[in-house]
């Protein structure tokens, strides 16, 4: 062997007795085969087999495997974003002349998709109450194939009676879709309440440290898995496995991150509610949030996500007293380690429940930092807020 052919002949080494805690991370676009015969019959080898970096290595199957036991589910598909995992379940199951029904809450990017991408394409869509339970058998027509759930919502936090829409559907042969970001399935196991798809954006939870995008989809029935597979292989999408191996190392710590912040999060939500500042705090563990009952019975517990209505205050003002916090950051997607604060206009994006409070939505999701720390700069906002000229004339 000459040099040139040594430096792309790595040798192999002696891995008896190596044994590390680490899930490694497998890169690849070429996958080798023993002969020619392994090669002509890779077909055979189907989902499950490895033919090609991009339908999966086995860092993305230990992921997979992780996901599916976390879920109670058969097989988990992994997609490069939160947003994928809910497209990739549309398009794999819609076809031109169905419809999909989506709550008026719903995950603002997945409203833009079925107006934009789904309707132009001939297939339908339709918008619910969250709070609509079993009244959902009202709005299944014949060209229903898909009922979209998002629970608690994003935005305004209504938990959603998951059970209930599941059976309604179920009635009428209807898929059920559950997007499951704010529980994760530690608080909400979507699949064992009947639903056909739980879906994560792996890019808040799981990875955990606001450094990747990643997103799932779990499944319980094996020919779903298939079909959005297919897709999958059609649009030719596929993971990474160093964002795969992110995640890896983000769900080890995400039971701890989460019984913290959920914690953390009912503290502040129930202080919240005495600040004069606050129109209304959304947050499941609170009475007051629609849907309580049903977090109540489904959940129990919560994550660090959660909303507040804030008293009416000009931009100007509530820009001055954002800009001086000093500890909770201005930002959206949550669920790392740090602490954000976004201002959020429900209002363009409510078309079945017009949004009527005048105040600005607060999207505030906990992260793990000091717990007196962040109240202090959550304090000192709203005592802003409180002090502003026109209150005062008031
Ligand atoms: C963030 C989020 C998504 C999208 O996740 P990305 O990975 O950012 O695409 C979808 N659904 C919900 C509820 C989310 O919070």
């Amino acid at each position: 062997m000459h040099d040139l052919t040594r430096c792309v002949h790595h040798p192999a080494v002696n891995e008896e007795g190596y044994a590390s805690l680490a899930v490694p991370t497998h890169r690849a676009s070429t996958i080798v085969y023993k002969d020619a015969a392994s090669f002509a019959a890779r077909k055979y080898r189907g989902f499950d087999g490895y033919t090609y970096g991009l339908h999966g290595t086995p860092t993305t199957r230990t992921l997979e495997a992780q996901l599916t036991a976390l879920h109670g589910g058969v097989r988990t598909v992994l997609v490069p974003s939160g947003q994928a995992a809910v497209t990739i379940v549309m398009l794999s199951v819609l076809l031109p002349g169905d419809k999909v029904l989506i709550p008026d809450h719903v995950y603002p990017p997945v409203r833009s998709f079925c107006e934009e991408y789904l309707k132009p394409r001939g297939i339908d869509y339709g918008v619910y109450d969250p709070l609509i339970g079993a009244g959902i058998a009202a709005l299944i027509d014949d060209a229903t194939r898909l009922v979209w759930v998002e629970s608690p919502g994003s935005g305004t936090m209504e938990v959603q009676d998951v059970p209930a829409i599941v059976k309604a559907a179920k009635a009428r042969g209807v898929l059920v879709g559950c997007d499951n970001t704010w529980a994760t399935p530690l608080i909400f196991k979507p699949l064992a309440h009947g639903a056909d798809f739980a879906c994560e954006a792996l890019t808040k939870y799981v990875g955990g440290h606001s450094d990747l995008l990643l997103g799932s989809v779990t499944v319980s029935d094996m020919a779903l898995r298939e079909k959005m597979k297919e897709t999958l292989r059609a649009f030719g999408v596929g993971v990474s496995p160093d964002e795969c191996q992110l995640a890896l190392r983000g769900i080890e710590t995400m039971g701890l991150r989460l019984a913290h912040i959920g914690e953390v999060s009912e503290d502040f939500a129930r202080r919240l509610t005495h600040s004069p500042a606050v129109e209304t705090v959304l947050h499941p563990a609170l009475p007051s949030c629609p849907g309580h009952a049903v977090w109540k019975r489904d959940m129990g517990r919560s994550a660090g996500v959660f909303s507040v209505v804030l008293k009416p205050v000009t931009d100007a003002e509530l820009e001055a007293a954002l800009s001086a916090l000093k500890i909770f950051a201005i930002g959206a997607s949550w669920g790392g380690t740090r602490s954000l604060i976004a201002p959020m206009a429900i209002k363009g994006d409510r078309t079945v429940n017009p949004w009527t409070p005048e105040g600005t939505v607060l999207r505030i999701s906990i992260g793990l930092e000091d717990r007196d720390d962040l109240w202090n700069d959550l304090d000192a906002l709203l005592v802003a807020l409180e002090r502003r000229p026109a209150a005062r004339v008031a």
